[in-house]
């Protein structure tokens, strides 16, 4: 009957899967540690990224490229030019 060999593959299937999940187990070690240093180096690298950004604004200085900005703006006079020309584009498409 179809059916049924059907349901034997799904039966072994979820058993293989199982499987699967249970040698993942089997290194916790491994699988944490990773879990940890991945997860602490994207918290890491985030607030890097942020506070830069924000300490960059701050100071006046080009989020892009570090040379002094033009007054009210966070780019300096090269980036705010190649920020009109983006602008530029996204409207005429
Ligand atoms: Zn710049």
């Amino acid at each position: 009957m179809v059916f049924k060999k059907l349901l034997k593959k799904l039966k072994e299937a979820a058993i293989e899967r199982n499987i699967g999940k249970n040698s993942e187990n089997n290194n916790p070690e491994y699988s944490n540690r990773f879990l940890k240093f991945y997860h602490n180096n994207k918290g890491r690298l985030l607030k890097e990224r942020k506070s830069s950004y924000y300490e960059k604004k701050k100071n006046g200085i080009c989020v892009r490229c570090n040379k002094p900005v033009i007054e009210g703006i966070i780019f300096c006079e090269y980036h705010q030019q190649k920020q009109v020309g983006y602008n530029k584009e996204a409207r005429e498409k």
